[in-house]
């Protein structure tokens, strides 16, 4: 069987036409099948659509979160309920085509070697500025990741249960799915497609959704933070000890002609240098904080079936 799971917040708009695009586009397939939709708190109609679908679609399996978790928890949550011995994660904006998985899922059983297919964009229609900051983001990533396939490839893919069980067993709270999926290994292929634009609504990833989200996928896969930090602290000695050469000679020369400005710029350079550190190192203990803690990644209030 395959499961294809999609988290839902606030969608109300976009419910029917993914339905009913993905019914066309699955019973195309050769399998049985059954959505995972993931209700993340939504606090529109979203729940009540989908229960109301539910009466003519008996493959639809509703799971309703306490609260909004935000859609890597989401996910994570409809992986932990899929029964498919395939498992597709994609968006409920429709910005995934589901007819795409058609060729996912052909790619994935014509070799039983492949464990993964992840679809990869050759384009994509986003606001301007969501854009910039997307593109920011991807060359970063692909700079820091093991392998530079990770750039403009996102959660939309197909894998096989053995990988969904190795993703599940990344207990991190700050998830990045993306980041975690190519961290477990396997043997791994893309398609190639073309993102569209949201069929209805707003983004519901915010800005800060998403500057959190990029922070985690930094943070979690890289040592480039405290690399940095530490550079930068390096450098700053050595500036500093040729700052204390310059004011020794002077000294030792009789001129000393250094005031105020010059011990002005020193100090409030590397207080601000310190405090950046004690804010970077801040955020390495907020993270270990939460790890510490270990409270459940999302609960769930109701599965309906
Ligand atoms: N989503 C969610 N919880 C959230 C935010 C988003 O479940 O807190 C869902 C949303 O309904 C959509 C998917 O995650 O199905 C992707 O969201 P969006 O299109 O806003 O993100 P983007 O396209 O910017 O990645
Ligand atoms: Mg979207």
């Amino acid at each position: 069987m395959l499961s294809i799971v999609v988290p839902i917040y606030n969608e109300e708009k976009i419910i029917d036409e993914l339905l009913g695009r993905m019914r066309m586009a699955l019973n195309s397939l050769d399998t049985k099948y059954e959505l995972v939709f993931i209700d993340d708190g939504s606090t529109d109609s979203s729940l009540f659509k989908l229960l109301k679908l539910k009466s003519d679609f008996s493959e639809l399996k509703v799971v309703q979160l306490s609260r909004n978790y935000g859609h890597q928890a989401a996910f994570t949550a409809g992986l932990s309920v899929s029964e498919g011995s395939l498992i597709v994660l994609m968006d409920g904006d429709l910005q995934d085509p589901p007819e795409l998985i058609k060729s996912m899922y052909e790619k994935i059983t014509s070799d039983p070697n492949i464990d993964v297919v992840y679809a990869r964009r050759i384009s994509k229609k986003e606001s301007l500025v969501r854009n910039f900051f997307m593109n920011v983001f991807h060359e970063i990533f692909g700079r820091i990741k093991i392998d530079k396939t990770v750039e403009d490839v996102g959660n939309f893919s197909i894998f096989r249960r053995t990988v969904a069980d190795a993703m599940l067993a990344y207990r991190e709270k700050s998830r990045y799915l993306p980041g975690i999926r190519f961290h477990v290994g396997f043997k791994q292929e893309y398609v190639l497609y073309a993102r569209d634009e949201r069929f209805a609504g707003a983004p519901k990833m915010s800005y800060r959704k998403l500057t959190n989200l990029a922070l985690d996928a930094l943070f979690s896969f890289s040592d480039y933070p405290v690399r940095f930090m530490l550079i930068l602290g390096l450098v700053g000695i050595l500036v500093s000890l040729l700052g204390i050469i310059y004011v020794l000679i002077s000294k030792l020369t009789g001129i000393a002609p250094f005031g105020w400005s010059s011990t002005l710029f020193f100090i409030s350079f590397f207080a601000s240098l310190q405090i950046t550190f004690l804010g970077l190192l801040g955020e390495y203990i907020h993270r270990i904080y939460k790890e510490v803690q270990d409270r459940p990644l999302f609960i769930i209030k109701k599965i309906f079936r």
